[in-house]
């Protein structure tokens, strides 16, 4: 397990070096010879093609229908396709960096759970599980506090993807074949359906499509986890323009007249990935940044919130998403009730950003408008929003970095077990390189931000937080930081 996942970490810093050197290699361009040129518009999928007809028949599509259609789209998006993940697919996560990760947040809910008083009965919630590692990780770490364990009722996923609960499925030791379909507690016979298994360890493992489908014994105690979940859900972008209006950013095809848009240019986008030629080039797609001409009704009711007005200037933009607030309601109002806690670890800032969309493909920033379905499609997460949403109905501490965090919960103190316990010096080099990835604030250390959610009623404050961050609307949060 430590050898394995060690070398996949230096592996996939060879392979990031490789892509980026290849893709500057194809562009869709055919050079003529008589000096022209003519761009080859890329493939017309079934996905591009419902999108493409979308936008004909009923105008310029919201940023959030786009994404949403790009990654759960039943016919080609993105998530659908399973092998997303790691150094085969397009990004790597905390997780399948290195079991350090999991483990220290394992170290994490024992530590609260023993301030609570030791509950009898627990039950993890984990939002977008990708390909489970992190769960199968906290799992095997907090066998090792048996009592703990033995509070442990079952473990809930929430998961859109029918791709993913496989491989969810084969990483918890769960078998697909015996998974039980079971009919939603909801009457209006419209959503989706929820279906349980058992784990190895003769846990109850359940997969659904949204938490609302989630039910948890009064009595038991959720433990929730989102990791690059909240990234993942669809934003609305708007422009402040001249007279003091919001204008909103729409998806339009690209051969109408409407004027394009331009998106920042990746130079403005953090984290560790470059951006890709594609990035820069976008005559391929057949579609189009646009900007709406009058007030649109998504304008008017995402940026009800009188902050969008007082804190931002002509020419800013900002990115929200409303589905992130409405999770976040939720997942507060749950954590409130039941006396659970939640981490929620992402990248992103604690404010309002405006130009981070961006597509990710091959391990590198890629236009997000470019083959839909192809690539995963991304936004800075909002923890302020999120702070914001949950306010009243339960305490959120932080955000604080994520690097900052794991060394306060003795990452380099498991590094140290790690390190003594192979003599192989090329495990023990990739053992540090993935640590140094998690924690260097030159990588994921500072782009990568923990919050953490506690109901209203609890006292003390979690470690390694301080006190609970107040919600104040005259803070100066910016995209122009
Ligand atoms: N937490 C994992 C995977 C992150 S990728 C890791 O860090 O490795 C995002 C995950 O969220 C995927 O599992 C994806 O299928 C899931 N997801 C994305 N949008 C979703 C939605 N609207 N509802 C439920 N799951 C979603």
């Amino acid at each position: 397990m430590i050898l394995r996942r060690a070398l996949a970490c230096s592996r996939l810093s060879q392979r990031v070096a490789l892509t980026s050197s290849v893709a500057r290699w194809y562009t869709p361009t055919i050079y003529k010879p008589d000096g022209t040129t003519h761009t080859v518009k890329e493939e017309l999928t079934p996905l591009t093609k419902h999108i493409r007809d979308t936008i004909l028949a009923t105008g310029p599509i919201s940023i959030a229908q786009y994404m949403q259609l790009a990654l759960t789209s039943p016919i080609g998006g993105y998530y659908t396709r399973g092998q997303v993940f790691g150094r085969e697919g397009d990004f790597v996560t905390s997780p399948e960096i290195s079991q350090m990760f999991g483990e220290v947040m394992a170290v994490w809910y024992v530590m609260h759970w023993e301030m609570l008083g030791r509950p009898a009965k627990t039950v993890f919630v984990e939002l977008g599980p990708g390909r489970g590692t992190l769960m199968d990780d906290i799992m095997r770490a907090a066998k090792r506090f048996k009592l703990f364990y033995a509070s442990i009722r079952g473990i809930h996923f929430v998961e859109k993807s029918p791709e993913l609960r496989k491989l969810q499925h084969d990483k918890l030791g769960c078998d697909w074949n015996a998974t039980i379909t079971v009919s939603d507690k909801n009457d209006s016979g419209k959503t989706p359906l929820s279906s349980v298994s058992q784990h190895h360890g003769g846990l109850e493992v359940g997969w659904h499509d949204v938490l609302e489908q989630v039910a948890v014994d009064k009595d038991c105690v959720p433990l929730m986890m989102a990791h690059e979940f909240f990234d993942a859900l669809p934003i609305y972008k708007f422009e402040k323009g001249e007279n003091g209006k919001w204008n909103e950013i729409l998806v339009d095809v690209a051969d109408s007249n409407t004027t394009p848009v331009q998106p920042a240019g990746p130079a403005q986008l953090r984290g560790s990935l470059q951006s890709s030629s594609s990035m820069e080039d976008s005559s391929a797609s057949h579609f189009k940044f646009v900007r709406a001409r009058g007030v649109t009704s998504n304008a008017a009711m995402v940026l009800r919130d009188q902050r969008f007005d007082s804190l931002f200037d002509k020419g800013d933009r900002v990115e929200v998403s409303p589905e992130s607030a409405r999770v976040m309601i939720q997942l507060a109002d749950w954590i409130s009730a039941n006396s659970g806690m939640g981490l929620i670890i992402d990248y992103g800032a604690d404010w309002t950003q405006g130009d981070t969309f961006r597509g990710i493909k091959n391990h590198q920033f890629a236009n997000p408008l470019q083959s839909p379905g192809s690539m995963d499609l991304t936004a800075d997460v909002d923890f302020s929003y999120l702070r914001f949403a949950a306010n009243g109905k339960a305490k959120c501490y932080g955000p604080i970095e994520q690097g900052s965090f794991l060394h306060s919960m003795g990452i380099q103190a498991r590094l140290q077990q790690l390190l003594q316990s192979t003599s192989d010096n090329k495990v023990q080099k990739d053992l540090v390189d993935c640590y140094r990835r998690l924690t260097d604030v030159h990588s994921m250390g500072r782009v990568y931000k923990v919050l953490a959610v506690l109901p209203n009623s609890s006292e003390g404050v979690p470690i390694p937080f301080a006190q609970p961050t107040a919600e104040d609307p005259d803070k100066p949060a910016t995209n122009r930081s």
